[in-house]
């Protein structure tokens, strides 16, 4: 049983595992405590779909992505940058590349061996590990508390301990009641990269739920992203919805519009509708002259009979309203908004309401799109928050 410690990192996610790197290197006795049976298991489920570490994009556009919080964030992502995220790769023997949207991916795009090779360099810097170490708060005398009934006393902390999404991957945001109990101001979480759901009619969603949209636009008030949206049992989700999913949050219930065929202008989807056989049915009218799946052609339908006239079926094609009732819940959502406010921190990320304890990570109050922006920000404020640890 380890009972004391020069820095105790609690929860073994990228962001404290970044942390438990720089502060060994430099020499210091780190213990990281995870609650799970094995660490980073949201990181090695980030790597399923093709591990997505980081974004290629000029940093004034990097930051924005980071909405409110790109003001706090701007100085940790410029002491750890994405070419750092990328060499920090690299150093581990995973060679990375950049996809044609400008996102970096390491070749192997699964997180595994990345994880592998961290975790031996972890234990040639005598970095200790301890799972099934679910830490619940602190003692009378400041002592890390745990469900096993250890205690560890620690000169300095980093809570790493993730947000409310996916809770069965270990981050169950069950870390408020502590720090709310210690006056630590947080903001209520809220799901972000969600789906949201869509009263689907039966045979829709019977139909057609698992299949993906592909080469759309989705809108939503003035903003038009193109991507790929999946439709599901429940509504709808994907690369394209995520990158709304912020605004629409805010204001569903509401109505987004998706250009079916965004390549092409309102007056050369009439003119291709408008060259259709007359005998031809709608379905393969549509199928013919615009080349639409049947998927996007039974949306079309879902939404009412659709219109005969070029103009008007053009209209709908290219802006095709769907009612969203409402988001996902949180344990659906890629990632989660909200957490530690970031007035509960000072510049190096110490909470001012228990000095000499650190927080970093998605705990902390920020939301980025996908794209590589959610692990940036976690290794970024992880090294951040070692470093003040060490000049402490
Ligand atoms: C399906 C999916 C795909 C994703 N794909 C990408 C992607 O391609 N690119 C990208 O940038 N981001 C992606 N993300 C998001 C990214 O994985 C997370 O933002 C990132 O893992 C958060 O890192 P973290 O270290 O802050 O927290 P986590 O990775 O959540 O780690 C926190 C750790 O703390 C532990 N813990 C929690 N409470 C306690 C406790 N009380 N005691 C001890 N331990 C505790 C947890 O078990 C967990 O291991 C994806 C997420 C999901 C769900």
């Amino acid at each position: 049983m380890t009972d004391e410690t020069d820095v105790a990192i609690i929860g073994a996610g990228p962001a404290g595992l970044i942390a438990a790197e720089k502060l060994s290197a430099a020499g210091k006795r780190v213990v990281v405590f995870e609650r799970m049976p094995s660490v980073a298991r949201k990181f090695l489920m980030a790597g399923r779909g093709g591990l997505n570490l980081t974004h290629t994009e000029p940093l004034e556009a990097f930051l924005s992505r980071y909405a409110e919080a790109a003001p706090h964030l701007a100085p940790m992502l410029a002491a750890f940058t994405p070419d750092d995220l990328r060499a920090w790769a690299e150093g581990l023997g995973q060679e990375t590349f950049v996809g044609s949207s400008g996102r970096v991916f390491p070749k192997a795009m699964k997180a595994s061996p990345l994880l592998r090779a961290w975790l031996n360099r972890l234990e040639a810097q005598d970095v200790v590990i301890r799972t099934r170490a679910h830490w619940t708060g602190w003692d009378n005398e400041g002592r890390l508390t745990f469900t096993d009934g250890d205690c560890v006393r620690a000169a300095a902390t980093l809570l790493a301990l993730g947000g409310g999404s996916w809770p069965r991957l270990g981050s169950d945001g069950a870390w408020r009641a502590p720090l709310e109990t210690h006056g630590v101001e947080l903001t209520p979480f809220e799901p972000a990269n969600v789906g949201f759901n869509i009263d689907w009619s039966e045979h829709f969603r019977t139909r057609f739920a698992g299949q993906p949209l592909k080469g759309v636009a989705v809108m939503h008030s003035s903003r038009s992203v193109r991507g790929e949206a999946m439709i599901t049992q429940h509504g709808i989700e994907g690369g394209a919805v995520y990158a709304l999913s912020r605004e629409l949050r805010a204001t569903a219930p509401t109505t987004i519009r998706i250009d079916l065929r965004p390549d092409l202008g309102q007056a050369e989807v009439i003119a291709k509708l408008s060259a259709a056989k007359p005998s031809d049915s709608l379905s393969s009218a549509l199928r013919k002259t615009l080349g639409l799946s049947p998927l996007a052609i039974s949306l079309i339908q879902e939404h009412g009979p659709p219109p005969r006239e070029p103009e008007a079926l053009a209209a709908r094609i290219k802006a095709l309203p769907i009612a969203l009732t409402s988001p996902r819940g949180l344990d659906r959502a890629i990632s989660t908004a909200g957490g530690v406010a970031w007035s509960a921190v000072d510049q190096n990320l110490q909470l001012r309401a228990i000095p000499g304890v650190y927080v970093a990570g998605e705990m902390l109050d920020w939301e980025a799109p996908t794209g590589g922006y959610l692990l940036q920000g976690c290794f970024a404020t992880g090294a951040w928050a070692a470093r003040a640890i060490l000049s402490r």
